[in-house]
Parts: C-alpha cells; sequence; structure tokens
C-alpha cells in the first residue's frame, strides 16, 4: 500500500496580510513529484472559499481579504500600537478539515512562507497534533531555509527542510520516507489539489539573476528556467480543464532571455486562443522589458503589470541594486504605453525605509512613477536574514525574534517618522484614485 501524505499550508499571525494571489506554490509543486509515490491529502488553512465562511467578499480576479480573528499580541510586539489577528480558517473548520482528511497520514508535510509568520505556523502544528498527535511532522518552505536553528529550536517538528531547491529538498525526504525521487523533468504543480480555481499562481522560473542587497532570491537557489512549451501547455490545461481566467507569474525574474523563453511562452498561447488575464505581483525588471515583450503581453491579456524601480535616486541603485536606471524606466514606460497599457495597468514599486536609503525621497519617487504615466505602489522594506542589509538593520533595531523582521514592525522601531509615513500612504491613494478617475 502506498504511504499517505497530508500537506498544510499553516495559518498567518501578522498586523496585516491581504490574498493577492497568495497561493503556496512550492507545495503544490513538491506534490507532483510526490504523487507517483503516495496518496496525498491537501489543506489550506488559508482557504477563502469555506463554505463556512460568512462575508468573505472576492474581486472579480479572485483576490481579496482572507478570514481573520483578531489575537493577542506576542509579548515581544507589545509597543507595536496595532491589532495582531490570525488569518485564515478559524479553529473549528481547521479541524473538521483535519477529521475529514480521508486517510490517517503516514507523514505530515508543513510549508512557510515569511520568518515572521513562524507563530502561524505553530498554532497549525498544534491543531495537528491534536488531531494526528503520534503522526511524523516535517516543516519545508522559506522559513526554516533561511532559519534552520531558530526553526528547530522553536517549532515542534519531527524534521526540518532547510532548502529550497527542489534537489536537496526531495533528497531530505528521500531519506526520512526512504523512498528515492528524481529532480530532473519538470512537472505542472498539483493546482488540482486545491479545489479553487478562481486565479492560479504560475510560474516559468525560479531564482533571480540580480543579486540586490535587500533580497533572499538568490540564497534560497539559483537561476532556472522551464521549458517553454511545458509552461504554456500547463496554463492551457488550467484554462480549458477548470475555467482558470486569471493567472499570477509567481517569477522573480520573468522577463530573463524574453526573446527564447516569455515571449515563446505567450506566442504558444496566443496560438491557441488563449482568453485570460495574467497579473505580475512580484514585479518585473524594467531593463529587461523589449518592445516585442511588450505587445505579445498585450494581446496575452496583461491586465495589471507590477514593475521594481524602487526609487528613482540614482544613489539608492548605486548602493543596494543595479536593476534600472531612470532613463530604463522612462524607456520601458514608453514600449509599455506604445503597446497600448494604460495608467491604471501599470504599478510601479517605491520601496520605503530600506536601511540607511534617505527616507524623504519617497515622496519624490511617487511623483515621478505617476508622471512617466504609471501608479507608484509603497512596498515597505522588511529585512531578511542572510542578506547585506539585514546586517545594517540588525544596528539600528534588535532583530534577533523573527517576529521582529515584520516590516510593520521595523518600520515602528526603525523611527521612521509616523507622520511622513501617514503623507506616503495618502499619496499613494491620491494616485491611485486620479488614475481610477483616469480610466
Ligand atoms: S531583482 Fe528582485 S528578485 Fe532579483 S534579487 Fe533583486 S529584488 Fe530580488
Amino acid at each position: 500500500m502506498k504511504k499517505r501524505i497530508l500537506l498544510v499550508n499553516p495559518h498567518i499571525e501578522d498586523f496585516a496580510a491581504y490574498d493577492h494571489f497568495s497561493k503556496p506554490l512550492g507545495l503544490l509543486r513538491l506534490a507532483a513529484y510526490l504523487k507517483p509515490c503516495f496518496d496525498l491529502h491537501f489543506i489550506d488553512a488559508m482557504n477563502r472559499t469555506h463554505p463556512g465562511l460568512t462575508g468573505m467578499k472576492f474581486r472579480e480576479n479572485g483576490t481579496g481579504h482572507f478570514y481573520k480573528t483578531v489575537i493577542p499580541k506576542p509579548g515581544q510586539l507589545s509597543d507595536i500600537p496595532r491589532r495582531f489577528k490570525r488569518y485564515g480558517l478559524p479553529d473549528d473548520l481547521f479541524r473538521d478539515r483535519l477529521r475529514d482528511t480521508p486517510f490517517r497520514p503516514d507523514y505530515i508535510f508543513v510549508t512557510s512562507v515569511m520568518t515572521y509568520w513562524y507563530t502561524g505556523v505553530l498554532h497549525t502544528i498544534g491543531l495537528i497534533r491534536e488531531e494526528f498527535g503520534d503522526t511524523p511532522v516535517v516543516l519545508g518552505g522559506i522559513y526554516p531555509s533561511l532559519m534552520p536553528e531558530h526553526s528547530k529550536r522553536t517549532i515542534p517538528a519531527d524534521f526540518i527542510i532547510p532548502h529550497q531547491r527542489l534537489d536537496s529538498v526531495l533528497s531530505d525526504i528521500g531519506k526520512i520516507i526512504g523512498t528515492e525521487f528524481s529532480a530532473e523533468e519538470y512537472r505542472s504543480p498539483e493546482y488540482e489539489m486545491t479545489g479553487e480555481f478562481a486565479y492560479a499562481p504560475v510560474y516559468t522560473s525560479l531564482g533571480c539573476v540580480f543579486a540586490c542587497a535587500y533580497c533572499a532570491s538568490n540564497l534560497l537557489g539559483s537561476f532556472v528556467q522551464f521549458p517553454p512549451e511545458r509552461v504554456a501547455d500547463n496554463i492551457l490545461r488550467l484554462r480549458n480543464m477548470y475555467g482558470v481566467r486569471h493567472f499570477a507569474f509567481y517569477d522573480d525574474a520573468l522577463l530573463v532571455n524574453s526573446g527564447n523563453h516569455l515571449d515563446r511562452i505567450l506566442e504558444a498561447l496566443i496560438g491557441a486562443g488563449f482568453d485570460g488575464r495574467f497579473y505580475t505581483p512580484n514585479g518585473m525588471h524594467i531593463r529587461l522589458l523589449t518592445q516585442r515583450t511588450a505587445r505579445l503581453m498585450k494581446e496575452c491579456g496583461f491586465t495589471d503589470i507590477r514593475l521594481s524601480l524602487e526609487s528613482s535616486d540614482p544613489r539608492f541603485h548605486n548602493t543596494q541594486d543595479t536593476k534600472a536606471t531612470n532613463s530604463e524606466f522612462e524607456y520601458a514606460m514608453g514600449i509599455l504605453h506604445e503597446a497600448g497599457f494604460r495608467r491604471e495597468n501599470i504599478h510601479v514599486y517605491t520601496l520605503v525605509n530600506i536601511p540607511g536609503q534617505d527616507a524623504a525621497g519617497a515622496d519624490d519617487t511617487m511623483r515621478y512613477i505617476f508622471a512617466n504615466g504609471a501608479v507608484p505602489r509603497l512596498a515597505f522594506y522588511s529585512p531578511i536574514p542572510g542578506t547585506p542589509d539585514f546586517r545594517l538593520a540588525e544596528k539600528i533595531t534588535p532583530l534577533d525574534d523573527p517576529l521582529f523582521h515584520n516590516n510593520s514592525v521595523y518600520i515602528y522601531r526603525s523611527g521612521f517618522d509616523p507622520e511622513y509615513l501617514a503623507r506616503l500612504k495618502e499619496m499613494e491613494v491620491g494616485f491611485r484614485r486620479s488614475a481610477e478617475a483616469e480610466s
């Protein structure tokens, strides 16, 4: 008989969380490699479509607020003047989901994302232990990959998988379970397991070719692109078999080598009569955008394009990243508008509160983005262990507990001017309303 594995996406505990195309794609990808050898069942603590949840609202593209419960703030965060919440299924509904598992699992795999969400993982594993107290729990995901020692000390899991590279993950799982896997061939993530088809996350690559001082992308694995035809087939399968209309690219570097990668994916989709919509929540590289790609993106239904400018101050790019100059940004904006995109389709990130950054420049960056035909979006820095900026940030405020990596905590404790912060947020809303009024 096949061994049985329960896969779990845990709760989030934070001051704020929103389902902006948020799905555990890494776990769904892993499931594609486990499926031939095991019986699998998936429980998503972050499920927003559970019939027991009332008052949930969905935007046309399936995004929206998670169900939330206000909970006591951890003692370490008592100075933060905001309410703390647990996002995801209430305990009784989650327990019901556990009891509905169609088998008694031999192993339970729990994933994780942000380091500062570890208390949510603790909560979920606590509920799992109530129901399946003697089943080995395996914790993987980004949190133990970035903080293996903390996760071993803190999370009551039987095994920790401290990697993101698929071959290392499968090798560890193989040792735990006593099975051999091959990670060589590309497999489509097991998206069907979620039973939710309002939108689907997809990726065409993993990792990034840049090494920005504030980002952990290339600490977690090297850059790899998947075969364009297989990616296109996967998107068409989800569109045709399940009616998925909205697709979010999870790539960190979607535009690398686009002539031989993204362009081929989009051409295959256009050739097949694809009529869905695309979103790029992670932000795309401004410098790598070509006229041809922009035209294909327009033809293929890209609706919400996110670009990563971060700052219009050239000094920022000298020290933090080498992603884009202002002239490259202006050129990319020209390409996008020429291809037929309008301001409402183009959102450009402004990164706020990087250690050593001239805080006062964020409003200039926002005005610059708007003046060039896009909508500015604020992104608040959170320190990520292992990055150069983390070492600078921990000189500003202690970061020894992952809860302190939360951007809401860091901005408060790093001494960022609250009045200026409020002004930036007002500006963001104002620019968004102006864009809506234009359209
Ligand atoms: S370009 Fe983006 S994904 Fe790549 S290292 Fe920089 S911030 Fe990270």
